[in-house]
């Protein structure tokens, strides 16, 4: 059994964690704990003072809800919630495919959306997807809210431009659709097997195509570098054009892996490449 002599503190409402998350900023936050617990159980932390987020009932951070521009995730919202919501599944479906790969039914039952965009792992499954979305993450303090675009969200390896004082909120992916243009949306999770295997490859992508023209492109990576990253080249190859397969060599110029116990470097752009080139493909047909 896993024990911690840590003072565990249990706000009912999102009001009251702002103050105590201002109040003790060095406190660790927990949600889930899928990751958290893990690190304890480690010994790479040893928190004398937890913040349990999952004890807030306030709807906002809990409820995945929806208008007619954007749909709204609380940081709360388990993997679960996410994968089996039809709004998700209907306005984000690469969201609910990443959610629905990440680990096994525990661990989506218990991990949370806002636990895992805040680990900041370059191998979080539903990073590069937030970011093919472009979704803007809530972060909230006593201060007051903000959001920030996912792409701004990650500053270096593990490291996020939040304030010490804030918390995740909610999580906003923009979900309003011109009728003219066709959207087409693909997440691809590469690792070992198909549950409980850190990845050694992410990729998510987004292209909407008006009259048979890629109108815009959004290519988003994991596992690829210290943050999630966007592969620039890749989309402007592919806009103002076909669908063109060999787009899908430009990745070699926006992504640069490295060997790691995981995986080697020549394998990430490989299948990174094969796999993006032949959805492509796909599309032409
Ligand atoms: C067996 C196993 C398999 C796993 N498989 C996968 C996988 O396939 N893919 C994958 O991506 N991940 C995987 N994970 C990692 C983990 O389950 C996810 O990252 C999960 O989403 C974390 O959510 P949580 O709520 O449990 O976070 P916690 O463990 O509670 O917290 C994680 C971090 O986020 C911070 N935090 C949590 N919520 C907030 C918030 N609202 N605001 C600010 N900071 C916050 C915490 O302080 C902590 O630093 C796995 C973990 C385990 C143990």
């Amino acid at each position: 059994m896993l024990c911690s002599p840590a003072a565990v503190e249990c706000p009912k409402t999102l009001a009251e964690a702002l103050q105590l998350r201002a109040a003790k900023p060095q406190a660790c936050l927990m949600a889930g704990g899928t990751d958290v617990m893990v690190l304890i159980e480690r010994d790479v932390i040893k928190p004398t003072e937890v913040i349990n987020l999952l004890s807030i009932e306030d709807r906002g951070v809990r409820a995945i809800e929806c208008n007619e521009n954007e749909l709204c995730i609380g940081a709360l919202a388990t993997h679960s919630q996410i994968w089996h919501n039809a709004q998700v599944v209907k306005n984000a479906g690469i969201l609910a495919e990443a959610c629905a790969s990440i680990g096994a039914r525990q661990i989506q039952n218990r991990g949370t959306i806002g636990g895992n965009i805040a680990n900041a792992s370059p191998a979080g499954d539903s990073l590069p997807v937030l970011l093919a979305l472009d979704a803007e993450i809530e972060l909230q303090s006593v201060r007051g809210a903000r959001r920030v675009p996912m792409s701004a969200l990650y500053t270096g390896y593990r490291r996020m431009c939040t304030e010490p004082d804030e918390l995740i909120t909610r999580i906003f992916i923009p979900i309003k659709k011109d009728e003219n243009v066709n959207e087409f949306s693909w997440f691809r999770k590469i690792g070992p097997r198909r549950a409980l295997a850190i990845s050694k490859v992410m990729i998510a992508a987004r292209l909407q195509v008006e009259n048979g023209i890629v109108k815009d492109a959004r290519i988003a990576l994991g596992s690829v570098a210290a943050t999630p990253v966007r592969a620039p080249k890749t989309e402007a190859a592919l806009i103002g054009h076909a669908i063109d397969p060999s787009a899908a060599l430009k990745l070699s110029e926006d992504i640069h892996p490295i060997d790691d116990l995981r995986s080697t470097a020549d394998y990430r752009m490989t299948v990174a490449t094969k796999t993006l080139s032949t959805w492509l493909s796909s599309l032409c047909g």
